[in-house]
């Protein structure tokens, strides 16, 4: 397809002190439709993951299961890999903090804001949990112990880099308030806002002394930098920050950073802030999506309702699980997860939806046209579809580009609904007895409908997609725009179509 813009798209990257869990797979997933629809739109996009590698938590975990943090790091580095090949993630590199690009990129970065002054070095003494990879506060503490790891902090004392944050929060502020650095949902922007009036936040500190699985600061190397301000920079050293910056100046500032809320403070705040000091752009959007439960539960191991995303793959497929993660609930705020009813959802939405509808068309465009696409004399879809198959395009358009995942997957659902009923309503059965010519307008709107199902389902189900266009003899052509693929009516007179196996079959409880 013809390139347009630059589109810069980034998931944050996984800590590697464990393997990956579904709410990684759903942040990426989520991330990879919006990737594969800029792509369609025939942009030049580029779309980032990866590992987050250093730090004590690592530095633990490794001691504990007696390998080194190197090994540790490649082998859960791998699971996310693998995990992120069996969804069909289409991510243009995976970075690992421990390559020595990245570390060459940061140690630039933060020589940078030393330079401009952004540091200073003070003792800290306080309480430190490891859990969370940061320092806490008394007043955090419940029972004495981290609310989250429900683990005691250790006490300590050590010599430490401070970021001024503070000095930048008013123009971290300012630039949120008034919409030039996005933060979505409008629920996330207003918890920033929050943070931001409250006057919470301190200056923090960017090294640890007592780390030794770091990346050393340039400037004293009895220091490591502090794990998750190190990370951050990855969306800058994957661009070569720093290195090589053609790449950097064609796709910086991001597009969008895709994150879970729990990180929303570090992605909307610190970030902004730290590349405030270096004097670089903001990145435009940063989308924050929500908790989901399962079955109604939190997920956890003492309930037995874990869900290991591999084990979903092995059961429905790659992109049943990218359906079936994608369609639960509005992207963007909390929801569930119903587990219980996913083979009922594969049922009626996959094998008696998007599947049924494709071979049903293709037997019958065998039975009545010899597998031809038939002539249409009349445009049949109108009347269907209100404002026409445009209108639903531009619907589908604008959803995705507000990261409206769910809802854009809703519009494929509801076509496949319209094209059902055509079939009750118009029964070509009883057509091919009477009305040849009515025939040839009912199936070649069938076959339309399918073609553009199949585009809907592109960034959702890549696979499923490309088995639908071979099947409807579609050619996909370098060249052709988007605008062209949604028009109604592209689909050729005279292909030839093929009928395959169904794309997916029922399956019992
Ligand atoms: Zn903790």
């Amino acid at each position: 397809m013809s390139k347009k813009g630059n589109f810069y798209i980034a998931t944050p990257i996984y800590y590697v002190n464990d393997r990956p869990h579904l709410g990684h797979a759903y942040t990426t997933v989520s991330a990879d439709v919006v990737a594969r629809f800029h792509r369609m739109l025939g942009e030049n996009v580029l779309f980032l993951t990866g590992t987050d590698e250093h730090g004590s938590k690592v530095e633990k975990k490794a001691e504990e299961v007696g390998k080194t943090p190197k090994e540790l790091c490649d082998e859960n580095s791998g699971h996310f890999q693998m995990l992120f090949d069996r969804l069909s993630i289409s991510n243009d590199d995976f970075i690992r903090t421990t390559e020595d690009s990245h570390k060459e990129s940061v140690k630039i970065f933060m020589s940078e804001l030393y330079e401009k002054d952004s540091f200073y070095e003070d003792r800290y003494e306080g309480l430190y949990c490891t859990g969370c990879e940061r320092f806490i506060t008394e007043k955090e503490l419940v029972e004495g112990k981290c609310p989250d790891h429900k683990t005691y902090p250790e006490k300590i004392t050590e010599k430490n880099y401070f970021f001024k944050l503070k000095e930048y929060l008013p123009k971290v502020k300012e630039l949120i308030a008034r919409g030039e650095l996005q933060v979505e949902p409008e629920s996330r922007r207003k918890e920033v806002l929050g943070l931001l009036d409250n006057e919470v936040l301190d200056d923090f500190s960017v090294s640890r002394e007592s780390v030794k699985w770091g990346i050393p600061l340039p400037f004293d190397d009895s220091q490591v930098i502090y794990v998750w301000v190190e990370a951050l920079q990855f969306y800058i050293s994957a661009l070569g920050y720093g290195r090589d910056n053609e790449k950097f100046e064609q796709f910086w500032p991001v597009d969008v950073h895709v994150i879970g809320k729990d990180i929303i403070k570090f992605h909307a705040i610190y970030w902004p802030a730290m590349l405030l000091a270096a004097g670089l752009p903001l990145p435009k959007k940063i989308y924050a999506h929500g908790y989901f439960t399962i079955n109604g539960d939190k997920m956890s191991k003492t309930i037995g309702n874990v869900i290991d995303t591999n084990d979903l793959i092995d059961s429905f497929g790659t992109d049943a699980t990218r359906y079936l993660l994608l369609s639960q609930f509005p992207f963007g705020q909390d929801g569930d997860i119903k587990a219980d009813k996913f083979i009922e959802q594969y049922n009626a939405d996959l094998a008696n939806g998007i599947s049924n509808l494709l071979h049903r068309t293709l037997s019958m465009t065998e039975k009545y046209f010899n597998g031809i696409t038939p002539t249409m004399a009349e445009e049949e879809h109108l009347s269907l579809l209100p404002g026409g198959v445009e209108a639903l395009w531009n619907n589908y358009k604008n959803d995705l580009n507000e990261l409206k995942v769910e809802k854009a997957l809703s519009h494929v659902t509801m076509l496949v609904k319209v094209a059902d009923g055509y079939i009750e309503q118009t029964k070509p059965w009883e057509l091919a007895k009477e009305d040849q010519e009515k025939l040839a307008n009912v199936m070649y709107t069938l076959l339309e409908f399918n073609r553009h199902i199949s585009f809907m389902l592109y960034p959702f189900m890549p696979d499923t997609a490309e088995k639908m266009q071979t099947a409807l003899g579609v050619q996909y052509e370098e060249h052709t725009s988007f605008d062209e693929l949604i028009k109604w009516g592209t689909l050729e007179r005279g292909t030839k179509i093929k009928k395959d196996e169904p794309l997916f079959m029922r399956r019992e409880n």
